[in-house]
């Protein structure tokens, strides 16, 4: 047996954007992961199915597992012929002990590959609107542990923190322009204390960045003689960065991400009930929005009971003058049965396609490679028959593949005016088993900001999965969140159980979407 490889992957500072495109590649190939809790969750859902997940989290309070016991596991798998992710916060040979993994495995001849990532100890300051370095303010930065200590002599680590034990503040103060102190929360009023001891003014403007880069971003700025108070009103605890220098001054013009005027989204946790399939180019959005997105995919896409009307309308698919798509899922398996047929989109060359919006038009064209002839103005069945130009339709064939429980506007409307309309089942929506759980718990109590659907269907599942007809008191919690729909047809079906969309965007797409989010909260809720 081949013995795996140990991947040293730096998660980067949290936004799950800002992992690099090599250590996302591994984790969607690794047999096993190892990650603590300084890495986004939403990273592992890329993850095969099949891979085992090995939680180690660490805190500063304790240690789910103890270092020892970490490279045991690592070296134990990469014995056994496994391909080991092993995921880290930030930088991997940044404070966060990779260098004694990659020792441990040499050690055991097991190879290993290091991936570098995005430091929290440049990143935090960043997305907080302090470059570290700045030809007016710094010429030059330093890292440095705000621990005496790294850990307290684990049983069978080497002499605890020997590196950060022998500390010579003299030269830490005057190490660099931008002194930058990860591990710093605990021990920050002896690091101001001994900052101020060995020349660095009282003045010198400081910044505590705690979750940089996450939605849950918080900073606070004060100086050496005053960030100790601050940060302990504003109850700032780890994981934070420290920053000493004048580039802190920088905030006040480089504000960014955490600016509630730029990014009305920042912070907001957002439900978003779209099919895990579909979830994720909402979720990212939201993100780079500066939201925190909670994914409860209250509909799964699964294919039809029964797929022999599909079958039989692909197999004579030269016959229709019309295929109209109302969903980007019906397109994949639409493309699958003529790959079964052995065809390709050349069979539909006399025919002529619609898609019901632009996320449908583009799906169309990335897996068939056809351009659709009508996209309605707005992704909504009655737009697409208002606006139908095609008059000449007696006798002739349309074809409908849709999900086997949606409503009838098309296809009667399109036979009012002469044609022959075959309706056929392309996927079904269902509901999924999913984190139903931890969205009750977070309705509870209160936690979600904004509740979007997408689809009527999301409306009826999202009633469904929460049983939320026979729960007043989850009834009632509902209510208090922003609610969003993506179009007219949604919030009626929101209305019929009670529940009152806020926002019903006016463009029904994602985009749209979010854009109704922003007006809203940018302008109505400051
Ligand atoms: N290897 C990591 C550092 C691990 S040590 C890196 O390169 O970022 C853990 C410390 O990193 C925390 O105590 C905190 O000081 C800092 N840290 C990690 N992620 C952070 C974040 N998102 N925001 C602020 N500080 C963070």
């Amino acid at each position: 047996m081949t013995t795996g490889t140990v991947f040293l992957i730096g998660a980067g500072p949290g936004d799950p954007g800002l992992i690099t495109v090599r250590g996302k590649s591994i984790l969607q190939t690794a047999d096993v992961i190892v990650y603590d809790r300084l890495a986004h969750p939403s990273l592992l859902q890329c993850a095969r199915d099949d891979a085992e997940m090995i939680f180690v989290g660490k805190s500063s309070a304790h240690h789910a597992m103890l270092q020892p016991d970490i490279n045991k596991v690592l070296v134990e798998r990469a014995l056994a012929g496994k391909q080991v992710a092993r995921l880290k916060g930030g930088d991997p040979f940044v404070f966060g002990r990779g260098g004694e993994e990659a020792e441990f495995c040499r050690a055991n001849n097991v190879q290993f590959v290091v991936v570098p990532g995005v430091t929290s100890a440049i990143a935090a300051p960043a997305y907080a609107g302090i470059p570290v370095t700045h030809r007016d303010a710094a010429s030059s930065f330093a890292v440095i542990t705000g621990h005496e200590r790294d850990d307290k002599g684990e049983a069978g680590t080497r002499a605890a923190g020997v590196a950060e034990g022998r500390r010579n503040w003299a030269n830490i103060a005057n190490a660099a322009d931008t002194l930058i102190f990860l591990m710093g929360v605990e021990a920050l009023d002896d690091i101001t204390a001994r900052l101020q001891e060995h020349g660095r003014s009282p003045q010198t403007p400081v910044a505590l960045v705690q979750w940089g880069t996450w939605p849950s971003q918080r900073v606070v700025t004060g100086t050496l003689a005053t960030i100790v108070s601050l940060v302990k009103a504003a109850a700032i605890t780890p994981p934070a960065v420290c920053v000493v220098g004048d580039v802190v001054n920088l905030r006040e013009k480089l504000q960014w991400w955490d600016d509630g005027d730029v990014r009305p989204l920042f912070g907001k946790r957002i439900l978003v009930t779209r099919a895990r399939e579909q979830a994720s180019s909402l979720a990212d959005t939201l993100r780079l929005e500066g939201a925190d997105p909670v994914v409860f995919p209250t509909i799964k896409i699964a294919p039809p009971v029964d797929i022999t009307a599909l079958a039989n309308a692909v197999a004579n698919v030269g016959k229709y003058r019309w295929i109209i798509f109302t969903s980007v899922n019906a397109v994949k398996p639409f493309a699958a049965e003529l790959a079964a047929n052995r065809l390709d989109a050349r069979a539909l060359a006399s025919c002529k396609v619609a898609a019901i919006g632009p996320a449908t038009a583009d799906k169309l064209m990335q897996c068939l490679g056809i351009r659709a002839d009508f996209v309605p103005t707005n992704a909504v069945a009655e737009c697409l028959v208002d606006e139908w130009h095609d008059s000449d339709l007696g006798g002739s064939y349309i074809l409908l593949p849709r999900a086997a429980d949606a409503r009838d506007v098309i296809p009667d409307r399109l036979k009012q005016m002469g044609a022959i309309v075959d309706v056929v089942s392309a996927y079904n929506t269902v509901a999924p088993e999913s984190e139903t759980d931890q969205v009750r718990d977070l309705l509870l109590g209160n936690k979600l900001d904004v509740l979007t659907f997408t689809a009527s269907s999301t409306v009826h599942n999202f009633v469904a999965a929460l049983q939320l007809t026979t729960n007043a008191e989850l009834m009632k919690s509902v209510a208090s969140p922003t609610i969003a729909a993506i179009g007219p047809v949604t919030a009626q079906t929101l209305r019929e159980y009670g529940m009152n969309p806020n926002i019903v965007a006016p463009t029904h797409t994602i985009p749209g979407l979010i854009q109704a989010l922003q007006e809203f909260f940018g302008t109505n809720h400051p």
